[in-house]
């Protein structure tokens, strides 16, 4: 009796190690990271993994109501700048009223935090972008997260791509100037020293994105999320860059990168939902124009040779 209670105590130990202790692979000297991270359980098993590439190819295009973002311009209050020792998190306190939903969604959201991924997790064309934001909800039914992780669309997370550019960019440069303590040490927060109201992070166009159905992108990987990621990104300077790439993890070392690799879409619908008509479309037309034009003048040029 005694040794099976002796094997579960060491597999208790072992998961709680395991749990705590996971990581994102080195990358090739190329700075590409491939391969699996082997976490383990749905992370290695699952088949509605994240991230998976955005591809406009094996999208199809969907309608749905508009997105409604509800108290996302009020200022978060008490906010903090957290060192998870995998990212960079803000965690939004309570009273929970920074509240998603319309846009397809099942339900209606409650925002939990925000944190950052070096470079981007989800991929459009292939195209790996400098920097995501994930903004993560759960379910309003749910008293907690760690419940709404448990079932099908208990969560929503709403991903923004930065691309690198020339001008710094004012909002990030708040979080990265505030984290003056816990950009050193996990576990440490830092105050943020100027207001931040969550939209001031999303983009104008909040009409055009991706959705589909997946799963957290760390350990468990749970696959409870609504994904929407945007398809307008903000900018973020090199210099802006380099900063978050020098966080600092539990062993002291650099946080280079904290993405995972895209996970197969599994024949898992991928939504692209836009307002306006898409380049493969544009360029099918075009297409279509030019051949018409060709076969006009070819009937031309044969009534006029008879
Ligand atoms: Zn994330």
């Amino acid at each position: 009796m005694w040794q099976s209670s002796v094997v579960f105590l060491i597999a208790v130990v072992v998961n709680l190690c395991l749990a705590s202790h996971w990581g994102y692979p080195t990358p090739s000297p190329n700075g590409e990271v491939i391969g699996p991270e082997n976490w383990g359980g749905a992370c290695d098993s699952g088949m509605k993994q994240s991230p998976v590439d955005l591809a406009f190819k094996a999208s199809v295009r969907g309608k749905f109501p508009q997105l409604h973002f509800e108290d996302y311009d009020e200022p978060i209050a008490d906010a903090k700048v957290l060192n998870t020792g995998h990212s960079i998190q803000i965690n939004v306190g309570s009273p929970p009223n920074v509240v998603l939903s319309g846009g397809g969604l099942p339900s209606e959201y409650v925002m939990e935090q925000m944190h950052f991924h070096w470079g981007s997790e989800h991929t459009i064309n292939g195209r790996r972008y400098a920097l995501e934001l994930h903004l993560v909800h759960f379910d309003s039914k749910y008293p907690t997260i760690q419940e709404a992780v448990g079932n099908r669309s208990g969560v929503a997370v709403l991903g923004v791509l930065f691309y690198v550019s020339s001008e710094a960019n004012p909002d990030l440069e708040n979080i990265l100037r505030s984290a003056k303590t816990a950009k050193d040490v996990v576990g440490l927060s830092d105050p943020l020293l100027q207001p931040l109201a969550p939209e001031e992070l999303l983009p104008n166009n909040r009409d055009s994105y991706f959705r589909y159905e997946g799963s957290l992108t760390t350990p468990g990987c749970g696959e409870a999320v609504q994904w929407t990621v945007f398809t307008e990104s903000l900018p973020i300077s090199f210099e802006q860059l380099e900063r978050f790439k020098n966080i600092k993890t539990n062993n002291g070392t650099v946080l280079t990168h904290n993405f995972r690799t895209v996970q197969p879409l599994n024949s898992r619908p991928l939504i692209f939902v836009s307002p306006v008509e898409y380049d493969v479309e544009y360029s099918t037309s075009t297409t279509l124009t030019y051949s018409s034009a060709l076969a006009i003048c070819l009937l031309l040029t044969t009534l006029v040779a008879f």
